[in-house]
């Protein structure tokens, strides 16, 4: 039996791993089908501290995984399907057959963007529809786009899109927006940025091209339906938690992140860190100061079990 098995490979699980692995607890670290999570799909990551130049997100990932390979972290690839959490013995098991078994789990399986689910949103997904704003911003230089969703994130989102463009349309199904007033109010004075209240898209268009070319939209107030040119459309309806397998066995918000006290879930020796018990802050390093934490949980709680 494992005495640590970290669940994840973001900022979070590896600062657990490199915690747990320097405290001789050698980690096992299960990383699921994209390691070194959400970063991997940005490009370059400016306010991690310490790279004053800023580094590429795949390379501050691959970094922080050899630092805690070099103090004995291992690696297994495999998606958690399920789990029979029993203090003392935690049961993960695997797609493929395996289970593992450990005295303490940390869980840090991270967050992922929503989509709307169109049938036409799905087919284009990097091909004009993407979630990441700061991954692929650049590509759309003096082109026409729009942005979906009315909170903190769409705000941002447009916002940053504006060094790009002058054409942005943002979509919000309401006509209030839920975002920060502070947020709201440099969107609503921009006029780079033009909102579109009431409306849904309800076809992503690609006329044949296999390429974002236009939304289909409608206007729920009054059922009417229009059409816009745009070559890429920005997803910002919020994130939501990797925390299916978790379902019924560990205590949740109503979103479905876990709920943690300093990182202590409601079950004896199991742990969560990073976006997945953090919708608020959903920072690297913020994430990467959880990972720290639930390592040095985890390690006091062996110590208190004897371990
Ligand atoms: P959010 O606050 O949950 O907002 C999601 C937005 O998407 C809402 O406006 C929602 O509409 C809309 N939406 C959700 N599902 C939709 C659907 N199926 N179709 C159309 N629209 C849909 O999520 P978030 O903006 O990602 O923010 C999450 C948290 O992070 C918040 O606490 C936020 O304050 C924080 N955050 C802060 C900052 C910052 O301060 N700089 C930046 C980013 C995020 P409704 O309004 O109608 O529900």
């Amino acid at each position: 039996m494992e005495r640590v098995i970290i669940l994840g490979t973001g900022p979070a699980g590896l600062t657990a791993a490199l915690y747990t692995a320097r405290a001789n607890l050698e980690p096992l670290v299960i990383e699921g089908l994209e390691p070194g999570g959400q970063l991997t799909t940005t490009t370059e990551v400016e306010n991690y501290p310490g790279f004053v130049e800023g580094i590429m997100g795949p390379d501050l990932m691959d970094i922080m995984r050899r630092q805690a390979e070099r103090f004995g972290a291992r690696y297994k690839a495999g998606l958690v399907e399920s789990v029979d959490f029993e203090p003392g013995a935690h049961k993960i098991h695997l797609d493929g057959g395996d289970t593992v078994e450990a005295a303490t789990v940390i869980i840090s399986t991270g967050a992922r963007a929503k989509y709307l689910g169109l049938e036409s949103e799905q087919k284009l997904i990097g091909r004009g529809v993407t979630s990441c704003a700061t991954c692929d911003g650049a590509f759309y230089r003096n082109m026409p786009i729009a942005v979906v969703g009315g909170g903190d994130s769409a705000m941002e989102e447009a916002l940053f899109l504006t060094r790009f463009t002058s054409d942005i349309t943002l979509i919000h199904r309401r006509d209030e927006l839920r975002a920060s007033k502070i947020m709201a109010d440099r969107v609503l004075n921009n006029d780079k940025i033009n909102i579109r209240w009431d409306t849904v898209v309800e076809e992503v268009l690609d006329v044949e091209k296999n390429e974002v070319t236009g939304l289909k939209l409608k206007n729920v107030k009054t059922g009417e339906q229009s059409e816009i040119e745009i070559k890429g459309l920005f997803m910002a309806i919020g994130h939501e938690p990797n925390t299916k397998p978790f379902q019924g066995k560990l205590d949740m918000d109503e979103v479905g992140y876990i709920q943690a006290n300093n990182t202590r879930t409601n079950v004896e020796g199991v742990f969560a860190a990073g976006d997945v018990q953090d919708s608020v802050y959903r920072q690297a390093i913020t994430a990467a100061g959880t990972g720290c934490m639930a390592a040095l949980e985890a390690e006091r709680y062996l110590e208190s079990k004897g371990q």
